[in-house]
């Protein structure tokens, strides 16, 4: 069976290291590992987005008349999804990438998990790029 979850191509922009990981599902399951550490910040952003979508009657735009409020709360919730991505990987973005880096060490490309240098064919522990040891 073929593992149907894919990442996102925005997260991939962001995180272009994650495709270091080849396997579609260890890649995701990276993906999934990284977000476990944004949740509270997901969380409250989630609730923004819902409050906003909701006052949405009092913006006085057309396209909200014509095409009724849950539809249009529904269009503003899929367009925020993205900058929410965003959002949620600048405030969490080192984090995020720490444990992407963990996960290719894991999948067996050796990368420094501080700088993301790549470390095939390195001789010695530390990393060439930044002088990080790996414990
Ligand atoms: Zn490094």
């Amino acid at each position: 069976m073929k593992f149907r979850f894919k990442v996102p191509r925005i997260y991939k922009k962001l995180f272009p290291e994650i495709d270091h990981i080849k396997d579609d599902e260890q890649q995701f399951r990276a993906f999934a590992e990284a977000w476990q550490n944004v949740w509270p910040t997901a969380i409250v952003l989630m609730v923004l987005i819902a409050y906003v979508s909701s006052t949405i009657n009092n913006w006085g735009l057309e396209i909200v008349k014509s095409v009724g409020e849950h539809v249009a709360q529904f269009i503003f919730i899929l367009f925020c999804l993205p900058l929410f991505i965003v959002i949620d990987s600048a405030i969490h973005g080192g984090q995020i990438r720490r444990t992407i880096r963990i996960k290719i060490n894991e999948a067996g490309t050796s990368m420094c998990i501080e700088c993301g240098y790549l470390l095939e064919g390195i001789e010695g522990p530390a990393c060439p790029e930044c002088g990080n040891v790996p414990e």
